[in-house]
């Protein structure tokens, strides 16, 4: 029987099997009902995330809008710091170590976009690498080559926790990872090699892309392509983790997809939907290392 949660399929695929969808947002609140307990037993104060913003794109106050909800849900204070966008990387720096030395603050996020005369390599380095929640600190990230997959950016620890979800044995497997990106497809590689699976991972210069998609067990997609990834690249019963977040449609009617087709639920045997997949287990990555900050930093003070 197809699966009734299961996204729609695009004509003229009939659906016949259907994949059992990984439903991130219900993992997603079973971790932050754990952490609403944590923090509610361990009494005040909560611990604070704060997000340093500099350009109000419109999509980064929409993030900072669902993290403060997140964040009230659980009994976490949350505060944006704006700080405009006629900024100097000097100022900015100034700004995020400043942030980070207040001792009610557990976790910082520098939202993107930064002003484009900033280099972000640079300026990540200035986030206190215990503080750094989102996990993109070049420590932390360095950290993820010495198999350390707690300090993993958010986005590659909540993909790990959905294929965990699936029971699939990785070591072995076959596992192909499309984009290779510094925070999102490269780290995903590096925890599916900690993990002994045989790793691939495509980009712009892979020559045949579907030659590598149809040989895997687990597909990762990070792109930010709608239905970069159809049917015929899909090998049976694949667990298919789509973290693409894609807005199409016309103006006033826009809906998000992922990078992968509709028609993929045909032919996977686990699939992530978007939206409601690998988006709102990253957000409870985020709120879980700001708690683990917090727990940490309540045992370094008794
Ligand atoms: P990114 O920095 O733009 O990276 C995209 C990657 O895809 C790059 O490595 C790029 O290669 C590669 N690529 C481009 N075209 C390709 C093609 N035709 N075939 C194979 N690879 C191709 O983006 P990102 O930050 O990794 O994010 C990727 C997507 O995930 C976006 O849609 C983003 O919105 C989404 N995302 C979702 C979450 C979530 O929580 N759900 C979190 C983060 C990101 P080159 O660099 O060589 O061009």
């Amino acid at each position: 029987m197809r699966n009734p949660l299961a996204p729609p399929c695009e004509p003229p695929y009939l659906p016949s099997v259907g994949a059992v969808l990984l439903d991130g947002k219900r993992l997603a609140e079973k971790i932050q009902s754990d952490l609403r307990t944590r923090i509610a037993a361990r009494g005040a104060p909560p611990p604070h995330l704060c997000v340093i913003q500099t350009v109000p794109a419109p999509a980064s106050q929409v993030y900072a809008r669902q993290l403060a909800r997140a964040c009230q849900e659980i009994g976490m204070t949350f505060s944006v710091r704006p700080l405009g966008e006629d900024l100097t990387g000097a100022a900015l720096a100034e700004a995020i170590r400043e942030t980070c030395e207040e001792t009610t603050v557990c976790g910082v996020i520098l939202q993107m976009p930064i002003p484009p005369s900033i280099d972000p390599h640079e300026i990540r380095i200035h986030i206190e690498r215990r503080k750094d929640v989102e996990r993109i600190n070049p420590t932390n990230l360095g950290f993820v080559v010495y198999a350390n997959p707690s300090l993993a950016p958010c986005t590659a620890m909540a993909v790990m926790e959905l294929i965990a979800l699936t029971g699939r044995d990785l070591r072995g497997a076959e596992a192909v990872v499309v984009g290779h990106s510094e925070i999102v497809g490269k780290p995903i590689a590096l925890l599916l090699l900690d993990r002994l699976a045989t790793v691939t991972v495509c980009h712009v210069g892979t020559r045949d892309l579907a030659a590598h998609t149809r040989r895997a067990d687990i597909l990762v997609v990070a792109v930010g392509r709608p239905a970069l990834v159809t049917r015929d690249m899909i090998k049976p019963g694949a667990v298919v983790l789509d973290v693409g977040v894609n807005r199409v449609g016309p103006e006033g009617e826009t809906r998000l997809v992922g990078d992968v087709a509709g028609d993929v639920c045909d032919v996977a045997g686990h699939l992530t939907p978007v939206p409601g997949g690998v988006g709102p287990v990253t957000v409870a990555m985020m709120l879980r290392n700001t708690v683990l900050a917090w727990e940490a930093a309540a045992g370094r003070t008794g």
